[in-house]
């Protein structure tokens, strides 16, 4: 096979051989940067609601926001995998704040709709590129008042290692965005380093702990030890904890003894969209 010889033969042709598959996977990239800046422009990007819930009254405390993506072609995309592209290239900015804006117009419907829901909280993911830009709280404010939500509603959730990176130039942006009335949390706490001094700087209200902490909680002793530890951490802060990814009964009974405030997942409920949210509404009393 002559391609294959001067392929083997010469190190020009097995270059090229190189740079074509190169080329797919920077084309790749491309199309989906491409198409992503059109998501935006057409609409394809839409909200799941995912709802908190009140470990002891099993009432509903509000839902958090999660971004889905509906390609044309390639179906349903998860957020893990154009966020990070988003990111990169800077989209995130203008895609965030659809996802602010939006979260707070459900949300208005929500109080709207029935007297029951009018406690109800939203919590928005916040990228960490996103929380370095100096617009947030104003995109934020404009949101609520453009739908006239008072700010103790939003909950942004940043994650902790957006936070700990460089915690001492983090702290005037976390105030300024305190400021505005609106409640903190930290996600996917555990995961990174969080540093306890911090931790008691920042002025935050809620405490995410990760799903990793709940998988494992009724397999042994130290991993209830470990919830138990950050529960009780949190509580000595002041914090709330919000614990995510309970998918059973086990784990739930588990973090109510440890006195879990609210809990998240999909033993109540998958992230659905906001017409089937609404129904969730509807019915929950006779969960
Ligand atoms: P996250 O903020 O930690 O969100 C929790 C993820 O766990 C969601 O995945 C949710 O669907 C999933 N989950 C909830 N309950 C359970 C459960 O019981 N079991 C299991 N196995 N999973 C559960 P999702 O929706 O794919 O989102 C993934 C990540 O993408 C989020 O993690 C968040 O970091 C990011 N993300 C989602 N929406 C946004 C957004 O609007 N903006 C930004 N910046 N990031 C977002
Ligand atoms: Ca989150
Ligand atoms: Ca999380
Ligand atoms: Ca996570």
């Amino acid at each position: 096979d002559i391609a294959m010889y001067r392929a083997k033969a010469t190190g020009k042709s097995r270059y090229k051989v190189f740079s074509k598959k190169l080329h797919e996977m920077t084309h790749d990239a491309l199309q989906l940067e491409n198409d992503l800046k059109e998501a935006v422009e057409k609409n394809q990007l839409q909200l799941y609601y995912q709802p908190v819930v009140c470990a002891k009254s099993e009432k509903i405390k509000g839902f958090e926001a999660l971004l889905r993506w509906s390609h044309p072609t390639r179906g349903m995309i998860s957020p893990v995998n154009f966020i990070p592209l988003a990111e990169e290239n800077g989209l995130i900015i203008p895609i965030g704040q659809w996802v602010i804006e939006e979260a707070c117009r459900q949300l208005k419907k929500w109080h709207l709709s029935t007297e029951f829901a009018r406690h109800m909280s939203m919590s928005v993911n916040i990228s960490s590129r996103q929380f370095m830009h100096n617009d947030l709280e104003q995109t934020i404010i404009n949101a609520l008042d453009a739908v006239e939500l008072s700010p103790d509603f939003f909950v942004a959730e940043l994650t902790e290692s957006s936070v700990m990176e460089k915690p001492e130039s983090v702290i005037g942006q976390l105030n300024r965005l305190k400021k505005t009335g609106i409640r903190i949390a930290i996600d996917d706490f555990g995961t990174g380093y969080s540093s306890l001094a911090y931790l008691k700087r920042f002025p935050l209200d809620y405490l995410k702990m990760d799903k990793s902490f709940v998988d494992e909680i009724n397999a042994n002793h130290e991993n209830m030890e470990i919830a138990k530890a950050i529960i009780t951490l949190a509580h000595n802060l002041d914090l709330k904890v919000i614990a995510e990814g309970i998918e059973r009964m086990e784990q739930l009974e588990a973090l109510r003894c440890l006195d879990c405030n609210f809990i998240q997942g999909y033993y109540y409920s998958r992230p659905v969209d906001g017409l089937q949210a609404s129904q969730l509404i509807e019915g929950w009393g006779d969960i």
